[in-house]
């Protein structure tokens, strides 16, 4: 049979390219989980999928309610489910007020952290029930929460701290609107939010590995700088970004070859290491790369994991 894969967010970007990478293999079903349907669909055409290769689900990752819901629909469906991609995510860089979810959460670790942690707890039981020869739970990652690297170090700088602003519900009134308690930063938001999902790979794989089976991993499929994350940028940055990244920094890569990585460690026969962050060298070879301290950070990965718990409500 073919391969399930649910993809959060493939109607753009990263998360469509992957889509339309698998589909295109006749391995794949491919659930695009989205938060506008009609979005979603129109993608698929665009890029060419063709119908009995995906399907739509509804799935807004800024509403627990909608993740809850997601995962029992898609668990009822009787559909075996044998890798999830925990992918879309949001980045505001220059919002100057911090914004929330349906649940009151700051809105880029809601939707980019919480909302995926949620998901993919719910969804574990279906993964595990897979009958495929591999069976897998991405989540993906970014170099800019790796503070050992070049551009993990342009700041703001992710930092967790102690949690603290996080352990108070993320909420802006009792609490900061950003984890570590300071003052509200988009760009640090959506770096911190990175942060967890690194963090949230490696404590499945502690927690869960030996026993399901499933191989957790993340990755950086390098600087994609053409995708609508940046839509949110001032139109300056837009236009330069792109070309800074191709010729200075030469991290720049299509969406489309990012697209073939993400799929590459979703369906890889070789890539079945548990608990690794992935990256790509200059020949487009896939390496396990070294995650920064705090990243790699197992004590804060067990708290984030407990804190994150009591937030979504399955502690
Ligand atoms: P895009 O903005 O193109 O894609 C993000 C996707 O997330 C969109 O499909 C968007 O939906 C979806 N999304 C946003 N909010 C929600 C929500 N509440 N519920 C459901 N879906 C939602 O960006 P990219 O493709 O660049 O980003 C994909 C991933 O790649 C992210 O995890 C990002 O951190 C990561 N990444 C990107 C890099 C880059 O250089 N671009 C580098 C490293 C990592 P909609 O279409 O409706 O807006």
């Amino acid at each position: 049979r073919k391969g399930n894969v649910i993809i959060t967010g493939a109607s753009s970007g990263l998360g469509l390219a992957t889509a339309k990478a698998l589909a295109e293999t006749g391995e794949w079903h491919v659930i695009m989980a989205c938060r506008n349907f009609l979005k979603a669909e129109k993608a698929a055409k665009s890029v060419g999928i063709t119908k009995e290769n995906y399907s739509v689900m509804h799935l807004d990752l800024a509403s627990l309610e909608s993740v809850r819901q997601f995962a029992d629909t898609f668990s009822r469906s009787g559909r075996p489910l044998d890798a999830l991609v925990c992918n879309a995510a949001v980045y505001l860089p220059t919002a100057k007020e911090p914004t929330y979810t349906a649940e009151g959460f700051e809105l880029s670790v809601g939707t980019n952290h919480l909302g995926h942690f949620l998901l993919a707890r719910l969804l574990l039981d279906d993964l595990k029930q897979s009958d495929y020869p591999y069976k897998r739970l991405i989540i993906v990652g970014s170099i800019t929460g790796n503070t050992n690297t070049l551009a993990g170090n342009v700041p703001p700088k992710a930092n967790l701290g102690d949690l603290r602003g996080l352990a108070g519900g993320l909420n802006g009134i009792q609490s900061s609107a950003m984890i570590d308690g300071g003052d509200f930063d988009g760009a640090k938001a959506y770096k911190d939010s990175k942060v967890c999902n690194m963090l949230t790979m490696q404590e499945f794989h502690r927690r869960y590995h030996e026993e399901t089976g499933i191989t957790f991993a993340s990755l950086y499929p390098g600087c994609i700088a053409t995708t609508g994350l940046f839509r949110e940028h001032i139109p300056l940055f837009r236009l330069l970004f792109p070309p800074f990244q191709k010729y200075i920094t030469k991290g720049y890569v299509s969406e489309e070859e990012a697209g073939g990585r993400l799929a590459q460690v979703v369906s890889d026969p070789s890539l079945t290491k548990s608990g690794v962050y992935w990256s790509w060298n200059k020949n487009s070879e896939s390496f396990e790369n070294q995650l920064s301290k705090e990243a790699s950070d197992a004590e804060k990965a067990r708290k984030l994991w407990e804190v994150s718990e009591k937030l979504v409500g399955l502690a």
